[in-house]
């Protein structure tokens, strides 16, 4: 399937085949115009079931190939995702309404990870571990778990797959892939990279369909890791049930309430930046954007007037165009979640400072007034620990101002006063600061004078509190995907 939108039901990629009976089906809207892009079969349990089937037949013969012959069908994927960069970032920006800057961002993080994970072949990871005893070796061996469930999310369609994918076929497992219902197009495209691929038949497979589907999907015995990235709702229910049973084990990447400290020592170009970055970029909706701002008093008046500005003319638009900053949000239900978030905030107290949810007829581009359209909403208001609007993930342009004063100690205290603890940012030239943020703010992504998105893809992506139980990239992955061996041999 290219850029071409047709007629046709688009299937699951089961076993080397695409199924193509279906009772149920739904479809792909672009969240910019409202216009369906195309019509995907909705899984069941059935299918998840005959997915996982081919799956555990796979196994075996994909266990026994090299590391570097199972890297080979991804050295192919790696190829393809750059010589297709442009097509496949629009494809992003239509199906999910990033901005087209952030669709191809989308895709060259996918190859990244896919070349991190493909170029591991050249050195699997394991530990010789010198005998005690004189005359014994010992070494530390990896084997693949089996068969691997992944649950991705739609706000990284493209590179959230390859994280969790990349490395568990690499490392030797065969997988069963649930895309997100909002971005079957992106996983459509990816399921026909793995066919011209030639993967053999099995061991990737991938069922379209929502929530029922991935839960047959999570709840399955002969699924051996769960990684999951998405709500937190979701996530715990999976991380609750599967880390549950013996021998099964879920690594779930879950949202945040992200913060960003910044200190009377900020550079406040930096602090403008860094914010208007981590509120906005992606219409908010990474669970990694940042909804509050802790600011000290110092420098909160004229941190505020800065950043209210931009909010207030921040451009939103067709993602399609270069100049656009903020596409829509993802779909209708999601446009009313943020609708009661902002509403949440104003109730409890919130001085609201810019509030262009619903953005004016003239700022709407023209043929997509059936888009998922809201704009920045920033308020400020008094901290006090219990109120429900700094602590609840929004996942939307809906930004708090907290003012604070006294020293990084009180404003960490303020940080880290929420249930989660994904990403997060200091903004300081102060060496004694920044390294106080570093050792106590609850992070699993802290980050010194940057904005808190933009991970890098080697480095562990995941919380701690709420926000995770694993970290679903890079080595960490490995360690979910494998199982260790302490191999001892007597000479
Ligand atoms: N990798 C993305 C970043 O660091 C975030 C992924 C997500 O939101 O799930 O900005």
């Amino acid at each position: 399937m290219s850029q071409q939108i047709t007629e046709q039901v688009h299937g699951h990629y089961i076993g080397g085949e695409w199924t193509d009976t279906a009772e149920e089906t739904f479809e792909s809207e672009n969240p910019a115009t409202g216009e369906t892009l195309a019509t995907f079969q909705r899984g069941t349990a059935a299918d998840v079931d005959a997915a996982l089937e081919a799956a555990e037949d796979a196994f075996d013969e994909w266990r026994s190939l090299s590391y570097i012959d199972r890297a080979e069908y991804l050295w192919d994927i790696y190829h393809e995702l750059r010589e297709r960069h442009e097509e496949l970032g629009e494809i992003v920006s239509k199906e999910c309404g990033k901005e087209i800057s952030e669709g191809k961002a989308d895709v060259t993080e996918a190859w990244h990870m896919v070349e991190w994970a493909a170029g591991n072949a050249r050195h699997p990871h394991g530990d010789l571990v010198p005998s005690e005893v004189a005359g014994k070796d010992a070494y530390m061996r990896r084997k693949p778990r089996g068969v691997v469930g992944c649950i991705t999310p739609w706000n990284f369609p493209v590179a959230i797959p390859f994280w969790h994918m990349a490395i568990a076929l690499v490392e030797g497992n065969t997988v069963v892939w649930k895309p997100a219902e909002q971005t079957p197009w992106c996983g459509q495209i990816i399921a026909e990279m793995f066919e011209d691929a030639g993967i053999p038949d099995g061991v990737f497979n991938m069922v379209q369909g929502f929530g029922d589907a991935g839960a047959a999907l999570s709840d399955d015995g002969r699924v051996d890791t769960v990684l999951f990235t998405g709500s937190a709702e979701v996530g715990h229910e999976i991380a609750s049930k599967v880390g549950g049973e013996p021998g099964k084990l879920a690594a779930c990447e879950m949202g945040g309430k992200n913060g960003i400290v910044i200190t009377e020592e900020a550079d406040l170009d930096l602090a403008v930046h860094s914010a208007v970055m981590s509120s906005f970029k992606t219409t908010g909706q990474r669970c990694v954007s940042s909804e509050r701002l802790i600011v000290h008093e110092d420098v909160y008046d004229e941190f505020k007037e800065r950043f209210v500005d931009i909010a207030e003319d921040i451009a939103v638009g067709d993602p399609l165009e270069e100049d656009t900053f903020m596409g829509p949000a993802i779909e209708a239900e999601h446009v009313e979640k943020i609708s009661r978030h902002n509403d949440l905030a104003r109730e409890e107290g919130a001085t609201v400072l810019v509030d262009r949810f619903e953005l004016e007829d003239s700022e709407i581009p023209d043929g997509h007034g059936d888009g998922h359209w809201v704009g920045p909403f920033v308020y400020e208001i008094d901290y006090e620990s219990d109120l429900r609007c700094l602590n609840e993930e929004c996942f939307g342009p809906h930004v708090a101002l907290l003012e604070y004063s006294g020293d990084i100690e009180d404003a960490v205290d303020i940080h880290n006063d929420t249930p989660y603890g994904l990403a997060g940012a200091i903004i300081s030239e102060d060496y004694r600061q920044i390294n106080y943020f570093r050792d106590r703010a609850d992070l699993g992504l802290a980050y010194a004078n940057l904005p808190c998105i933009g991970a890098e893809v080697q480095l562990p992506f995941g919380g701690v509190k709420k926000s995770g139980n694993g970290y679903p990239s890079a080595r960490e992955a490995i360690e979910a995907v494998t199982e260790r061996t302490a191999w001892t041999l007597n000479n």
